[in-house]
């Protein structure tokens, strides 16, 4: 199955993307009915989202005005006049027989989004973000050979969602990981979607094709759907590059069409040819007004937005001197930034709260398979700690041991350190003691250090340590033995 490496660096990879992103709007895109996920089927429905002959729809404001959030965040222009168009086509789920959508005259186009992949910077193009209403859903239970049974449950009807597509600008599989991870972050700072992947509050149909290195035009894409990770959908796109690359090295043609990542057999199935593809019928909603877009509202959208990604983590490389990388990594996430303003807050140092939280408390965190807002560590115990290893009352290496224990226990730096023995010796005459004992008890490595043999002062070091049970600030132990030693 696996393809020659000269041939794959043969052909450009190129994939564009059609993200349905959920609005965290109280209520529903056309009524007033509650989008609360999770409650038994079919109890948050009217007569407008369950497509009564003759209910009519009512837009909400509050959709209209995430969606320009999302928009601006992806610096796209907002169309003063947009309009709803009816999709039309039959599913079981859909009980209108048509979408509410936006069609040739969407909310915003042109816009980008910039990704960083190896440290290098891209901007990936959006060309559109569009608002229109979800389906409802069709629950199927039983098995091939017992009763089955399929049921509706309408309670999505009508919860609002917006379509960003992008332009085919991305080249590799995990060119399209990194940009969907870029966009859940914009989504999740923006507050606009819990982006929940699981309920289904983040969508996406990922469309590919191949062309042989130095051709200008596209080769016929295929659309990879039932992507329900963004690991598998990085793993879809690969997977279907190297089949289309195959089909074409084996003289053949790439037939434009619908396939299906079956996540267990890891690979795509065909599932209905561009022949067989809907013709949606487009038309211009007749029950809802074009939308008019006046510059208050774009200006009341755009001032109720957040720091956004970059800026924020432009103004932790300025305000705490972080590295590019760190201040990145901290940014990544908007809970992992705030926890790390929130330590910073309490006074210990910013470069050492930040290396503590992405490496120490990072690694504890992913083992325990946990976020970062389930630590059991607060912002305020962590900095506790840093405080207490920055006074010198405990040492980095007996910090670790602290923290571990702060983690499993929920418990503070300073109760830790006192229970556990870890506390840092400081004191000069405690650890010149010790010095003394260790060079009465070796005479023969006095003896040729004093003769000019300095290369065993890190092995008297080494000694003292051990004869405090690495309890001792070695900073402090150095100092004393070079006194006691001279
Ligand atoms: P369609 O007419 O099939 O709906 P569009 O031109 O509207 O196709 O594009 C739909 C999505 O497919 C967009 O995300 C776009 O970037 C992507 N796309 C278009 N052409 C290609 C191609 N040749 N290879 C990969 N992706 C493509
Ligand atoms: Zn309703
Ligand atoms: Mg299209």
């Amino acid at each position: 199955m696996s393809l020659a490496a000269e041939v794959r660096t043969q052909y450009e990879v190129v994939i564009g993307l059609e993200v349905h992103v959920q609005l965290l709007t109280q209520s529903k895109i056309f009524c007033g009915c509650s989008t609360r996920f999770g409650d038994p089927a079919n109890t948050h429905t009217c007569p407008v989202c369950l497509g009564l002959p003759g209910a009519l729809p009512a837009l909400n404001r509050e959709a209209v005005t995430m969606a320009m959030k999302a928009a601006l965040a992806l610096n796209c222009g907002i169309n003063p006049r947009s309009r709803f168009a009816r999709k039309n086509y039959f599913y079981p789920d859909l009980p209108k027989g048509y979408q509410i959508s936006q069609y040739d005259e969407p909310l915003a186009e042109d816009g980008w989004l910039e990704i960083e992949l190896n440290g290098a910077p891209k901007q990936i193009g959006v060309t559109r973000v569009h608002l229109e209403e979800d389906a409802g859903k069709s629950l199927h239970e039983g098995f091939p050979d017992s009763d089955r049974a399929s049921y509706i449950d309408l309670n999505r009807s009508g919860v609002p969602l917006i379509e960003i597509v992008t332009e085919p600008d991305l080249r590799s599989p995990e060119e399209a990981y990194e940009f969907l991870t870029r966009l859940k972050t914009m989504m999740l700072y923006l507050e606009v979607s819990d982006c929940n992947m699981e309920e289904g509050s983040l969508r996406c149909d990922a469309n590919i094709s191949v062309r042989r290195a130095g051709v200008s035009e596209f080769g016929t894409k295929t659309e990879v759907k039932n992507l329900n990770s963004f690991r598998f959908l990085q793993r879809a796109l690969a997977y279907e590059a190297e089949r289309q690359i195959k089909v074409l090295e084996g003289g053949g043609e790439i037939t434009q069409e619908t396939r299906l990542w079956d996540s267990r057999e890891q690979r795509t199935h065909g599932m209905r040819s561009k022949e067989f593809a809907h013709d949606y019928r487009y038309f211009p909603e007749p029950d809802l007004l074009p939308l008019t877009i006046t510059e208050e509202w774009k200006e009341e959208a755009r001032r109720s937005m957040p720091e956004l990604p970059a800026a924020r983590k432009q103004r932790f490389m300025r305000e705490y001197a972080l590295t590019d990388y760190d201040a990145d990594q901290l940014t990544h996430s908007k809970a992992l930034a705030s926890y790390y303003e929130e330590v910073v807050k309490q006074g210990p140092d910013p470069k050492l709260a930040a290396n503590w939280i992405l490496s120490e408390l990072m690694h504890l965190l992913n083992d325990a398979k946990k976020d970062i807002t389930e630590s059991t560590v607060t912002p305020r115990n962590l900095a506790e700690l840093l405080t207490l290893i920055a006074q010198g009352k405990t040492s980095g290496k007996m910090g670790k041991e602290i923290l571990a224990e702060m983690f499993a226990s929920s418990r503070r730096a300073e109760e830790v350190m006192a229970e556990k023995g870890l506390r840092q010796i400081d004191d000069v005459e405690m650890i010149a003691a010790a010095a003394r004992e260790v060079i009465a008890a070796n005479p023969r490595q006095v003896e040729q250090y004093r003769n000019g043999k300095t290369a065993t002062f890190g092995w008297f070091v080494g000694q003292v340590m051990k004869a405090t049970r690495g309890q001792a600030n070695p900073q402090r132990v150095q100092e004393v033995l070079k006194k006691e030693l001279a």
